[in-house]
């Protein structure tokens, strides 16, 4: 039903503006271009401009299947009531004002930009570095890509037991040549071709059935060409509390699976592989200890025991045992937080958008900020898998919808694509339209085949935008 003020009819569609091209942006897309009740308009702006976020720079290169979700957001993109602003930044080229005051709606997917730190002496010695900045340089995000790793190394770590620490140390212990096959970027392939490094030593600081990562990721890791996976028996001794949670779990629980999955390792004999991943549970660093050119050379660790509070939720706590590991390079991946946007009130503590439900509110007073949503892990913060987005953000689009029908929508006096277009000319900033990212998407693939991968990225928004004028030009 079209709203009381008539928005959302066909003479004036509802005019909406999505920020971040990730999975959560084009599911919002997705959801609104696929309802059938309001007509509507629907407007992404990226940073880069390149679409799909976490998909192209998040997701390893060794899942295309994963990745494979792209060319479903490209067929949203091909409805004609859709438009892609690339290279758009919020806070650099555009305000929260001035989308507000060229569209009815704004939905916020911005993603998580910020890393957490440790807080641990020697955190920032060279060698330290958030997981994320080495995910972004092998995935040929443009910020990252003079991103340095010294792996000369026959030892390194990684902090955390989740996902994304999985995926560091996969991307870690495959060969030269299962890398080549993939389109990780090729700065990153050829560092990790001249890679020393023997021993992955993955740490996590609760034990394993509080393990973040789930199965899949865990028996891909196990069926790695040139290495192995290691666990002692004792690693996997549960306590009491854990082995009452173990046995209720039901088979398919993916905590029993990880601690199923992680004795069979167990048990395994040990093979001849180049390369090992080491999972080790119950310890925390303490601190960094570096060399006399202020390079890590070890990770100082404290064993840890469980502890319940009275909620029952499961904590670490240091023993007072300590020991020292000599390690290269350590990879610091224990989650991300949103990153505060001027004009957009943000949750400190919770590390996201301020938001009930998807709808903004005043930081303060609680209060929705009419016309401003979010979606995906800036309304959440790092949960979930790529297609948790798709049932999240239809929940927001709904929620948008149901404002719409109230006549809740803050209806600015000029309004939608052309009054943006304008905007952003007068401004010279020069966005990336769907059609010119086709234009990098084919170079990439091109240079892709000549490597004997999907693809192979450009890395430089400079030269992204020198290719798409070379062909607008027709040169
Ligand atoms: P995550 O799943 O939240 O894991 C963070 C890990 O860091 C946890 O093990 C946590 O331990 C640990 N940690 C936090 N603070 C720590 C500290 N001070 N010292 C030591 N350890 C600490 O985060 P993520 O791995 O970045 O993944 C984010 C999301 O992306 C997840 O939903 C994940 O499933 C998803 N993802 C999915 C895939 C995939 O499907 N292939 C790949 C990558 C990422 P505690 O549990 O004890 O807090």
């Amino acid at each position: 039903m079209p709203a009381p003020n008539h928005i959302g009819t066909t003479e004036r569609p509802l005019r909406v503006a999505i920020v971040g091209a990730g999975p959560a942006g084009f599911f919002a897309a997705t959801a609104l271009l696929e309802q059938t009740e309001v007509t509507v308009d629907v407007d992404v702006f990226d940073r880069l401009p390149t679409p799909y976020g976490l998909v192209r720079g998040g997701v390893a290169p060794d899942r295309p299947k994963m990745k494979s979700v792209a060319s479903v957001y490209a067929k949203t993109a091909e409805h004609p009531a859709f438009f892609f602003f690339g290279n758009v930044e919020l806070g650099r080229d555009l305000s929260v004002a001035d989308l507000m005051g060229c569209y009815d709606q704004v939905l916020y997917a911005s993603g998580n930009e910020a890393d957490r730190r440790m807080g641990i002496p020697g955190e920032q010695l060279i060698g330290c570095t958030p997981a994320s900045v080495f995910v972004g340089w092998y995935n040929g995000h443009p910020d990252y890509r003079c991103a340095e790793f010294d792996l000369s190394c026959h030892r390194v770590a990684i902090v955390g037991n989740g996902n994304v620490a999985l995926d560091v140390a996969r991307i870690l212990a495959r060969s030269y040549e299962e890398l080549r096959a993939t389109e990780i970027a090729d700065h990153a392939l050829e560092v990790l071709r001249q890679s020393q490094v023997e021993e992955i030593v993955v740490l996590g600081r609760r034990g394993p059935l509080q393990a973040s990562f789930t199965p899949a990721e865990l028996r891909e890791l196990t069926g790695l060409r040139h290495a192995r996976v290691e666990v002692s028996t004792e690693a996997l001794e549960l306590d009491e509390a854990s082995r009452a949670h173990y046995e209720r779990a039901r088979p398919r629980d993916p905590q029993r699976q990880v601690v199923e999955l992680l004795a069979a390792i167990a048990s395994k004999a040990p093979s001849t592989a180049v390369r090992t991943v080491r999972l080790r549970f119950l310890v925390s660093p303490v601190g960094l200890v570096g060399d006399e050119r202020g390079r890590v050379r070890a990770l100082r660790l404290e064993k840890n025991r469980l502890v319940r509070d009275q909620d029952g939720a499961v904590g670490a706590r240091g023993t007072g045992d300590i020991e020292e590991l000599e390690v290269g390079w350590v990879f610091v991946s224990i989650g991300s937080r949103g990153k505060s946007i001027p004009g957009i009130p943000f949750d400190e503590q919770r590390g996201v958008i301020a938001n009930v439900e998807g709808r903004v509110v005043d930081v303060e007073t609680g209060e929705i900020r009419p016309g401003q949503y979010c979606a995906g892990w800036a309304r959440t913060g790092p949960q979930g898998l790529i297609a948790s987005n798709k049932v999240a953000s239809a929940q927001v689009v709904r929620r948008m919808l149901e404002d719409v029908a109230q006549g809740r929508v803050s209806d600015p006096a000029h309004g939608g694509r052309a009054a943006m277009t304008t905007l952003l000319r007068e401004r010279g900033v020069r966005y990336v339209t769907f059609e010119e990212w086709k234009v990098i998407d084919e170079a990439e693939i091109e240079r892709g085949h000549a490597r004997g991968a999907p693809r192979s990225k450009l890395v430089r928004v400079p030269e992204m935008l020198d290719l798409v004028e070379m062909k607008r030009r027709g040169w």
